[in-house]
């Protein structure tokens, strides 16, 4: 066992010069796939198809990582200065600040970390694999060597493969080969030794992706053993910056920080001219600084969105950039694909109509082939029956032979896999009584063509007698100009344009998801692929009308957006009729006038911009539209002020995702291109859980904003407090280590703490934000301003009567900086809400917030009364009278913002 295993390992760089047939061989693999009894051995031997992970940062870094900031430098120096100035206690106590707000970022940080690290591990890629002689999808790191692989595009290859058999694949590997256009890949190529990476057509390597075509090939490197594990393990690691709201507040910060250092060199020169010792007056600027500037303000909001991040995960939203988390709250427009997102995307055939205008229904629910095809009750007396079933037999077999998908019986149960428009016809053809398999033995197939977005048909050859003959379903409008003839009981008449087309109408506007089928023999010349434009003079047999079941939640979730002010629009490769009808159910849209097709969107963009945006201003549906167009769309809507959210699911919808403010892609039925240019992905795929997601990013976003209105109103107070005292002519109203225990027991937990805040309720129901508002809007300044007004001035009132009636200054400011404690203390509990009453507002839905400054006004009051602590702090135990006064003062600023929350 183990000797065949090296054996296949120093074999596997020269799979590219062995063909096909004896790379299986040479891999003990077989077409069919392996047995599950194989697998496992392989998967003890080889281990999980894994590179090793890049490690996430340990809690001894993070910890380190707390003390390079600017302002820690500064509070350092001013710890250094006070040993210098033999300031012992105050030495100890600023080293002992720096500790705990160390200790506590670790801690906010390291479960952000974590949190993260498990979202990510969401995101797995997935692989499409024989086992067993049964297709089925398994995570990538399952695979063994000698695994069959299918590839389709858009999917990133799990594993290096020796390709076995490929329609048209192309493969981009700018990954390994930095070669930007897609690789062109010839499974019967064979290779030399010394044939670069580049150019070994009849492999596919891990970690590259598959752009158009479909293949299968058989595993033959996993994990480290890749190409791609051979190089680094770096190049796969997303590098993810950091999100812009974080870089705003940053620079923000700064420009704070630039602002107190003003204010704080200023005071410091005042003091210095009045005679104050240099010692002292560095220190208390550090202190002001430190205490008025926000600097907890990126962590606490990284949190704010980290918390967003888990909720919207529950909700099935799981973010891949936490600036997404902001975003999705913001977005006024969202442009959903319909099939799969607003519907189930469970294809069940209804109904048939042959050229001849007659319908027959098709019986049974579901995957399960059980039910019939009979003509419908309502058929004319007159009707050749005979006649019709011949022609329905025809048409079931071509859409048996121009079909990727798979039903059959395992274990007792049906089990389907393939695109779901193939699973509902070859369910058709089965209840007509036309097996698949039974069916290729007879009619072998050659070649085929396999659908793509861009021209919605798929088509195969098969041969029959000798000859060959094609099959072909697709889009009516992509079929039409293939076809010449239709099948009609008395044999195959000069093809009627305008009948077919009324009938396609017909089933559209009945919200069918309309098919059409046809067939005819071809003649490839030799060697020749077969190819779209080789296909003509085919015989067109009838339409199928399918149904997609709306998802359940969808209708509701379109109309929570309707309240909160989103436009929701349907973006899809259907018809038009089908996509109205939809949308008509769906409440999104109730004219055809909001209907615009693919070919009108290129016709206004060719006219001008400013055709096309009013085009898409009106749209609520845009239908029969290529993939490459919801670019253009997205640009579009954009351009009308909106903030986009798109989503995605194919390879080529990745443009859009990326220039969309979220780019949203599908868990289950996405490909891995669009899931990793996505900002977002839908774990369940379903439209609702964007409405979900919107909600939560507005509660995030409410958060973020709660959190700098906290941290920047109670540092203004101070400012206020301070600037004041000085133009009175009065001492300092805190010393340093005062300023700095301020900072510890009023910001130190209840900034965080904020960010955890639950939904307050009516998320849903009000417009979204215009989407250039800044953070500091009116209200915000406002909010500010006074607040920080009120708070300052009465502390210094207070500090100011103290000292007027006659006590000490160490007793003004002991008074004082409780007052101070108090007020910020209330001050969190006031940014709760923007618009609703403290008190209607229950405290113990935020337990951190409650409980955290209950402990940190506790350990204030204690540090009164504890011997060596009151000593470096300056503070003593006050009266009761005294006690009920300075309460009485800090509840001030709650009746004021109550009142300002009333007036707004
Ligand atoms: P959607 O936006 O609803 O996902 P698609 O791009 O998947 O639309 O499909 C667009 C059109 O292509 C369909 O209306 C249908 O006519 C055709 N089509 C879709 N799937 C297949 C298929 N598997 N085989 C042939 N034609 C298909
Ligand atoms: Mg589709």
């Amino acid at each position: 066992m183990k000797d065949s295993a090296t054996a296949n390992q120093s074999a596997l760089p020269l799979l590219h010069t062995l063909t096909a047939a004896e790379a299986l061989i040479r891999l003990k693999a077989s077409s069919q796939g392996l047995t599950q009894a194989e697998v496992d051995r392989r998967l003890a031997e080889y281990g999980p198809n894994r590179l090793p992970q890049p490690e996430t940062p340990g809690v001894v870094a993070i910890f380190f990582r707390q003390f390079l900031s600017p302002l820690i430098y500064i509070l350092l120096a001013a710890a250094i200065v006070s040993l210098l100035l033999k300031e012992w206690s105050d030495a100890t106590f600023i080293f002992g600040v720096l500790t705990i707000n160390a200790i506590i970022g670790t801690i906010q940080e390291y479960s952000a970390e974590k949190s993260a690290a498990a979202l990510r591990s969401l995101v797995a890629t997935r692989a499409r694999v024989l086992r067993d002689g049964v297709s089925c999808q398994i995570d990538a790191e399952g695979l063994v060597p000698g695994d069959i692989v299918s590839l389709s595009p858009g999917l990133r290859v799990p594993a290096d493969l020796r390709l076995l058999s490929g329609n048209g694949m192309e493969i981009d590997e700018s990954l390994l080969t930095g070669e930007s256009l897609p690789t062109r890949k010839h499974p019967d190529s064979l290779g030399t030794p010394d044939t670069v990476l580049g150019d070994r057509t009849n492999m596919a390597f891990a970690g590259t992706m598959a752009m158009r075509g479909q293949g299968e090939g058989v595993v033959a490197a996993i994990g480290l053993e890749t190409e791609v594990g051979r190089i680094a393990a770096s190049v796969l690691g997303s590098s993810g910056g950091k999100p812009p709201l974080l870089v705003r507040m940053e620079t923000f910060t700064m420009r704070v920080a630039t602002l107190v250092g003003i204010a704080v060199v200023i005071m410091a020169g005042v003091s210095l001219v009045r005679g104050a010792p240099l010692g002292e007056i560095f220190l208390l600027a550090v202190a002001l600084a430190v205490s008025a500037v926000p600097e907890g303000l990126p962590v606490a909001l990284t949190v704010a969105l980290a918390v967003g991040m888990r909720r919207m995960a529950r909700r099935n939203v799981i973010v891949r950039r936490l600036v997404a988390v902001e975003a999705l709250g913001s977005c006024t427009a969202i442009a959903s694909d319909k099939t799969g997102t607003l519907t189930v995307n469970e294809l069940t055939v209804r109904t048939v109509v042959l050229p001849n205008g007659r319908s027959w229904e098709v019986t049974g629910e579901g995957t399960r082939p059980e039910g019939e095809l009979r003509p419908t009750a309502d058929a004319d007396a007159d009707v050749d029956a005979d006649g019709d079933t011949a022609l329905i037999q025809r048409l079931c077999r071509a859409a048996s032979l121009t079909n990727d998908g798979f039903i059959g019986q395992h274990d007792g149960r049906w089990i389907h896999t393939g695109d779901p428009v193939d699973v509902a016809l070859l369910v058709m053809a089965h209840k007509g009584g036309l097996i698949q398999s039974a069916l290729l033995k007879d009619w072998p197939q050659i070649d085929a063509i396999p659908f793509e977005a861009s021209y919605r048909l798929t088509a195969n050859l098969n041969r029959r007698d000798g000859a060959s003959w094609a099959s072909a379903k697709g889009a009516l409008e992509s079929l039409l100009p293939l076809c010449d003839a239709m099948a009609t009981e008395k044999g195959d008449v000069p093809l009627d344009h305008a009948r077919v087309e009324k009938q396609m109408i017909a089933l559209a506007e009945a919200g069918f998801r309309v098919l059409a089928l046809a067939d005819g023999s071809i003649t490839l010349p030799d060697g020749k692929a077969l190819g779209v434009d080789d296909l003509e003079h085919l015989t067109l047999l009838g339409l199928v009308g399918m149904i997609d079941p709306l998802r359940p939640e969808a209708e509701a979730a379109v109309a929570r957006c309707r309240n909160a002010g989103i436009q929701v629009s349907m973006v899809t490769g259907d018809h038009p009729g089908t996509a109205l009808a939809i949308a008509r159910e769906l409440g999104m849209a109730s004219s055809p006038r909001q209907v615009v097709t693919g070919f009108k969107l290129r016709e206004a963009k060719t006219a001008g911009e400013d055709q096309l945006d009013r085009l898409t201003r009106e749209a609520r549906v845009f239908a029969r539209v290529e993939p490459e167009q919801k670019l253009d769309i997205v640009h579009s809507m954009q351009r009308n002020g909106h903030f986009v959210a798109v989503t995605g699911d194919g390879a080529n919808d990745a443009p859009a995702l990326r220039a969309a403010q979220v780019g949203v892609a599908m868990g289950k039925n996405g490909t891995d291109v669009a899931r990793e240019t996505a900002d977002l992905i839908l774990a369940d795929d379903n439209f609702a859980s964007i409405v979900g997601g919107v909600e939560e990013g507005r509660v995030a976003y409410a958060n973020v904003r709660k959190v700098i209105f906290l941290l920047i109103s109670t540092g203004a107070a101070e400012l206020v407090l301070f600037t004041l005292s000085l133009i009175a002519n009065l001492p300092l109203p805190l010393v340093a280590v005062q300023l700095l225990w301020l900072n510890l027991v009023t910001n130190g937990i209840q900034d965080v703490a904020l960010a955890l805040e639950p939904a307050e309720g009516g998320e849903l129901d009000r417009a979204p934000r215009p989407p250039r508002e800044p953070v500091f809007n009116r209200l915000m300044i406002e909010r500010v301003v006074t607040t920080a007004l009120v708070m300052g001035v009465l502390a210094f009132l207070v500090f100011q009567h103290i000292l007027y009636s006659g006590q000490t200054v160490e007793q003004a400011r002991n008074g004082t900086l409780l007052l101070m404690v108090l007020f910020e203390n209330v001050q969190a509990f006031n940014s709760r809400s923007e618009s609703r009453s403290v008190f209607f507002h229950n405290p113990l839905r935020n337990p951190a917030l409650l409980f955290g400054t209950l402990i940190a006004q506790l350990i204030h009051i204690g540090a009164m009364y504890v011997p060596w602590l009151n000593d470096v702090l300056g503070i003593a135990p006050v009266s009761l009278r005294e006690w009920g006064v300075l309460l009485g003062v800090a509840l001030i600023i709650l009746v004021v913002m109550e009142m300002d929350k009333l007036l707004w």
